[in-house]
């Protein structure tokens, strides 16, 4: 890594205020949102902070601030400090009855859990984001051995290493992020899946086949709704479809969208304010 410059914002929230200091953090690019308790650090690169995008974080937090809904510090952060606190945050964090998600530098040996390496590089999909929770918790409920999945939105390949892991056989991770694409093959690799995990860089239009078992998709409502007549024209009669990346209010959209193309819903999952659905085509 070069020396870069971070800003951390440390922040003591209200739980009602903090689905919106991490979207509005997503939305003016931050590097990554740890949450931890009540606390969130959300990290900048110091050059884009300054370029505006700082000023806007910090007037909507001030905002928050006369409601009384956040207390907030700002600091520089050198690389050197950063690398440190990646390493002291992140511990191994059990998910539903079946899965641990670990950093390459922390062991665990607990259990007889099935074991998903992934080092956090700033990006979404480390397991420490609900809806990365819920399609963990539905896939180990849903997916069958031998099934060969979809995994739209891939990211860090998480979800698709997770259903090779359960046994399918496999699975197709499409992203449009350049910088997912390569660590999701990195991913492949580290996780010893890479035989079974194919994975491309592009849309959902980019994947040929329509034969799949499985099709997952954690992006948000927009995507989801707007990808309905791909997913159903890929998957296999009786497929199942598992989407996740919205709040509970969207659930009305989503939901409507799905009986349009005639899918069954068949179980709902929640965390928080986030939901993941699972339906049947
Ligand atoms: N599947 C992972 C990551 C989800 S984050 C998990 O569940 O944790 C959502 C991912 O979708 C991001 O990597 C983003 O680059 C990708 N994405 C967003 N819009 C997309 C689209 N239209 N087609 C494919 N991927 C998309």
């Amino acid at each position: 890594m070069s020396n870069r410059t971070w800003v951390e914002v440390e922040i003591i929230v209200a739980e009602e205020a903090k689905d919106d200091i991490i979207l509005m953090a997503g939305e003016l690019g931050s590097s990554g949102v740890w949450e931890t308790g009540n606390s969130l650090r959300c990290y900048f690169k110091k050059d884009e902070w300054q370029k505006e995008k700082g000023e806007i974080f910090l007037s909507f937090l001030r905002s928050l601030e006369k409601e009384n809904k956040v207390e907030f510090v700002v600091k520089e952060l050198q690389d050197k400090n950063w690398n440190e606190i990646w390493e002291k945050s992140i511990e191994p964090i059990e998910v539903g009855e079946r899965f641990v998600i670990k950093p390459t530098w922390k062991s665990y040996n607990k259990s007889d859990r099935i074991v998903i390496q992934i080092d956090p590089k700033m990006s979404f999909g480390t397991g420490y984001h609900e809806t990365t929770r819920l399609m963990l918790r539905a896939i180990e409920k849903y997916i069958k051995p031998g099934s060969k999945v979809l995994d739209v939105g891939t990211g860090t390949g998480i979800l698709a290493i997770a259903s090779i892991k359960l046994g399918a056989r496999e699975a197709v991770g499409v992203d449009i992020d350049e910088w997912a694409y390569v660590n999701a093959i990195e991913n492949a690799q580290l996780n010893d899946v890479k035989e079974c995990f194919k994975i491309i860089l592009g849309s959902i239009e980019d994947v040929v086949d329509r034969d799949f078992d499985f099709i997952l998709a954690n992006i948000n409502k927009n995507a989801v709704v707007g990808m309905m007549s791909s997913f159903y024209d890929k998957l296999k009669d009786e497929g199942i479809l598992i989407t996740s990346g919205y709040l509970d209010f969207e659930q009305g959209d989503i939901e409507e969208s799905l009986r349009t193309f005639e899918f069954e819903i068949i179980d709902v999952f929640k965390e928080g304010d986030w939901i993941a659905i699972v339906s049947k085509k």
